[in-house]
């Protein structure tokens, strides 16, 4: 790691160094895709990806609420109109019928967002973007290896983002994200983006931005990579350990194990979340709430005519438990236990 940052430092090819292009190659080989493109953020991946695309102002993006505002303030960053979709009552996610009902005559594009690591029923999908003629950009940000009939997610849909935030499967040292796609003449759009929308100097073709990954965190990242299957199985691991130990009541239960879920949440969903969270707040055990509103009841969002009651409900419900690699032993066995001894009090 240290001969990593040090040779960047020591060549000063702080922009565009060849660590980038490695790491790129290297990125789309673990995925299973032609292209990837690393660029300066998750956040940044979907918007450089919505400049894209070659939509038209207005046109619809299909998309659910129960995400980070990222997924949806891309689409409308580049000129777009997210419609939010329900979630299904029984998963995280919209179904394909659902996502089949709100296509309307503008809708172009889903934006998949595949949440907590949970791959989403990628046959389905992809049926209906065929069917429907819409493109499908898919949100790997909290779910790098996760896998759906053993193919990594990110290689389903016409194009992809990923994240490196450190919070994420993969973590680099700030900021970081990748793009990927099997597209070649898409890739070249986005290159082109990336880059202030000039393919070379003086020579600019379309509106673009400075979306570009630092060539020290491709260096880090590089390193990095190779680590991430023992990482992962650490998640699997500790997600194993939680839904052989946890007892599932009649207020509590447990999330699914999915074939190919990545784990990067552990989310339980509990009657009396607030009281679960504080129960564990008081013994200092690290928990989130994702997401304690959806994206249509958030200012900028804001439509009081829509009523998505199953998302609306998850809200209410859900508690996020600490998964990461690092988790010890000692830790898990405390959390199961605090949780356990919670739900038999009542
Ligand atoms: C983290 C995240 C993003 C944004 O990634 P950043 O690298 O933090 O910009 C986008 N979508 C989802 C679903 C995320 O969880």
């Amino acid at each position: 790691m240290n001969d990593a940052f040090d040779e960047t430092v020591k060549s000063c090819a702080f922009i565009n160094g060849p660590a980038v292009k490695e790491f790129e190659e290297q990125f789309a080989n673990y995925l299973g895709a032609e292209h990837a493109l690393g660029v300066s953020s998750g956040t940044d991946a979907l918007l450089a990806i919505f400049m894209s695309l070659g939509l038209e102002p207005g046109d619809e993006v299909l998309v659910t609420p129960f995400t980070f505002v990222a997924s949806a303030s891309s689409i409308v960053r580049a000129g777009l109109k997210p419609v939010f979709v329900d979630i299904d009552e029984n998963s995280f996610h919209p179904s394909a019928e659902q996502y089949a009902r709100a296509v309307g005559p503008k809708t172009k594009a889903i934006l998949l967002v595949h949440l907590f690591g949970i791959p989403n029923d990628m046959d389905a999908i992809t049926a209906l973007c065929s069917d429907r003629n819409l493109l499908l950009v898919e949100d790997c940000a909290q779910s790098l290896g996760t896998e759906w009939n053993g193919q990594k997610v990110g290689t389903f849909g016409d194009v992809s983002a990923f994240s490196f935030f450190p919070a994420k499967n993969l973590g680099c040292f700030g900021d970081g994200g990748a793009i990927v796609t099997n597209n070649a003449e898409l890739a070249s759009t986005i290159r082109t983006v990336r880059s202030h929308g000039a393919p070379t100097k003086y020579n600019t073709q379309m509106v673009g931005g400075n979306f570009r990954l630092d060539t020290l965190q491709a260096a880090i990242l590089k390193v990095l990579l190779p680590a991430l299957p023992q990482w992962l199985t650490k998640r699997q691991e500790n997600a194993a350990y939680y839904l052989k130990h946890l007892r599932p009541t009649a207020t509590l239960s447990l999330p699914e194990s999915i074939e190919g879920h990545s784990w990067n949440q552990f989310t339980l969903l509990s009657n009396r979340r607030d009281e679960l969270k504080q129960h564990l707040d008081e013994n200092g055990i690290g928990n989130a709430v994702y997401y304690p509103l959806p994206l249509h009841k958030q200012p900028l969002f804001m439509d009081e005519m829509l009523v998505l009651p199953n998302v609306e409900k998850l809200c209410n419900h859900a508690l996020s438990i600490p998964i990461y690699p690092g988790l010890t032993e000692q830790e898990r066995e405390f959390i199961v236990q605090t949780i356990n001894s919670f739900e038999e009090q009542r």
